[in-house]
């Protein structure tokens, strides 16, 4: 077998194979362990929905699948080859931060806070990915920008500041910022609970066009509705681990786990 081809020895990877695999993730923080070993897939174009207590590691899963931070063990998988870490190494050696940095381009992260640049126009900090991490110029990052802006809804608000814009508006630029990257995946950390509950109507609204435009996402939420609305796939976390994963109407109308059943009894 060729020393060159990644993973030699695993089946190759298919696009109906899964984009996005998760394998026995595990992370501690100070002894308490956080993950304790979530399995977890996302085919092309799907999206899934998480849903857990507060403190059960949902945004954990996330800043690990984004590679902000390495996991302890286990494997991260993008069309079937482990990301985050060299390939050919058991234990796991991290990459060096160069590589994870281009690597980290594929996966698109949405966060609670916006995580915005206050200095920056809303299209510059949509920009700023595509010059200073992908080398675009700025001619052309500036229209891929406009164009972004313009799918969230707010082409017209271009030139305006974080702190000019409302709470629904910086997180839409956010998730142009995402999306401008052309990431394989798309994570969303609890995009609406920061928001006034006027305003959440529209960053669903634009979520669940990106979701019927064929984008794979991972979104973890409390939007009950929109989960059942837009998702493929519900997922209910707890103490790190996932304990039920189900189409929406199984998962909302038929929960087969007892812990399900008495989450959704505090939801609904
Ligand atoms: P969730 O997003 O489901 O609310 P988190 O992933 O944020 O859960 O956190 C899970 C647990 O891990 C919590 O007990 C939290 O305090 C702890 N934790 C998360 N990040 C860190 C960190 N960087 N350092 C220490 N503890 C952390
Ligand atoms: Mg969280």
């Amino acid at each position: 077998m060729s020393k060159n081809v990644p993973n030699a020895g695993l089946s190759a990877w298919t696009p109906s194979d899964p984009v996005l695999q998760v394998r026995d993730l595990h992370k501690s923080y100070h002894g308490q362990q956080v993950l304790q070993g979530v399995e977890f897939d996302i085919n092309q174009g799907q999206v899934k929905a998480v849903l857990g207590p507060s403190g059960s590691g949902k945004s954990t899963m996330l800043r690990l699948m984004a590679l902000l931070e390495p996991a302890d063990s286990g494997d991260i998988l993008l069309r079937g080859r482990r990301i985050g870490v060299r390939e050919d190494k058991t234990p796991a050696v991290l990459l060096p931060e160069r590589e994870l940095a281009r690597q980290r381009r594929d996966i698109g992260m949405v966060f609670q806070k916006f995580n915005l640049f206050p200095h920056l126009s809303a299209c510059r900090n949509v920009m700023l990915g595509l010059t200073s991490v992908k080398g675009v110029h700025h001619k052309e990052a500036e229209e891929l920008a406009m164009s972004m802006l313009e799918r969230v809804g707010l082409s017209h608000r271009a030139g305006h500041y974080p702190s000019e814009l409302s709470g629904g508006q910086q997180q839409r630029v956010a998730i142009a910022r995402a999306l401008v990257m052309n990431p394989s995946v798309l994570l969303f950390d609890e995009p609406t609970s920061a928001l006034d509950p006027e305003l959440v109507g529209e960053v669903l609204d634009v979520m669940e066009g990106l979701a019927n435009d064929g984008m794979t996402m991972i979104v973890v939420t409390h939007e009950v509705r929109f989960a059942r609305r837009v998702a493929d796939e519900v997922t209910l976390f707890d103490s790190g681990v996932i304990v039920e994963q189900a189409t929406p109407d199984e998962f909302f109308d038929n929960p087969q786990h007892a812990r399900n059943r008495k989450f959704l009894s505090h939801v609904h």
